[in-house]
């Protein structure tokens, strides 16, 4: 196996790994980077009416041949681990006939972001393959395993990817923690992780970073009901990403702890909208109250 990691060493965002076994090469997510690979800066809505050829030619893209919409597709498959733009941001410039495997929940929050944010910063993903914690599928020489995690951004996978030819594995682990409320997802993984992995790839986004003022979503929970219990205004107004489901759950617990009534906005509500078949995976809300 040959692993080219177009970027994603010493940086947290625009992540983008190359794997090639014989004929197969496919790519671990492709997100949006902050700066393009001379370190000028990128400016996303400035991109969209730019061409992949032209892109490549300023380093935002990598020049990997077969990708990209306008060439002749060599590459098997695409790999999105989560629905955060610096894993996904880049997919408009892929090859429409190449497939992109990723999650119900991220595909799901990927579309609904289209809704509410201007046509130029639209993304679109053409020929999706839904992938499940655990459900093994192949793609050409390489053998796929996604693992569910616990991330802020919701329904985030693992992959396990092992070379068929040789039995080598490798496993990326994409963005995850062991803070949220699927918490359990984390400590499940290391009890039982999978054997004989050869090469880990491993997302550090908070290596360096000391401690946040909480420790994990209960104690931010906490956080939130003493401020409910100290304020002496009828509203409290609260802040926080409309994608990312697990801080929503923190203040829907509040509010009903409170007794209080929590009123989201129309993206929240979209969001959790079109989640709502995916209702198993957020089993702390009482969806019939929502
Ligand atoms: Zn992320």
């Amino acid at each position: 196996m040959r692993i080219i990691i177009h970027r994603g060493t010493h940086q947290i965002d625009g992540t983008c790994v190359e794997l090639r076994v014989g004929e197969t090469r496919i790519i671990l997510d492709y997100g949006m980077p902050l700066a393009a690979s001379d370190g000028k800066e990128v400016n996303e809505s400035s991109l969209q009416d730019r061409t992949a050829a032209e892109l490549i030619k300023e380093h935002v893209l990598f020049d990997i041949p077969g990708l990209y919409n306008g060439q002749e597709p060599q590459v098997s498959g695409i790999l999105i681990s989560h629905s955060h733009k610096d894993h996904y941001g880049l997919l408009n410039y892929l090859h429409p006939d190449i497939p992109v495997y990723v999650s119900e929940g991220a595909l799901k929050l990927i579309h609904v972001l289209n809704v509410f944010t201007h046509k130029r910063s639209h993304i679109s993903i053409q020929n999706p393959y839904i992938v499940k914690h655990k459900a093994s599928f192949d793609i050409g020489d390489f053998r796929v395993t996604p693992y569910l995690v616990d991330h802020s951004g919701f329904d985030a996978m693992s992959f396990l990817i092992e070379e068929k030819p040789t039995g080598k594995r490798l496993f990326y682990s994409g963005d995850f923690r062991a803070s949220g409320w699927r918490r359990s997802l984390f400590d499940r993984f290391i009890k039982n992780p999978p054997k004989g992995i050869n090469c880990l790839l491993m997302e550090g986004t908070m290596i360096e970073r000391q401690g946040g003022a909480y420790e994990d979503e209960s104690a931010v929970l906490s956080g939130v009901e003493d401020a409910l219990k100290k304020t002496e205004k009828n509203v409290v107004l609260a802040y926080c990403s409309g994608q990312n489901i697990d801080r929503i759950v923190t203040f829907y617990k509040a509010a009903r702890h409170a007794k209080a009534l929590l009123i989201i906005d129309p993206y929240i509500a979209t969001v959790l909208h079109v989640l709502k078949n995916e209702r198993n995976k957020i089993p702390q809300l009482d969806w019939d109250s929502i």
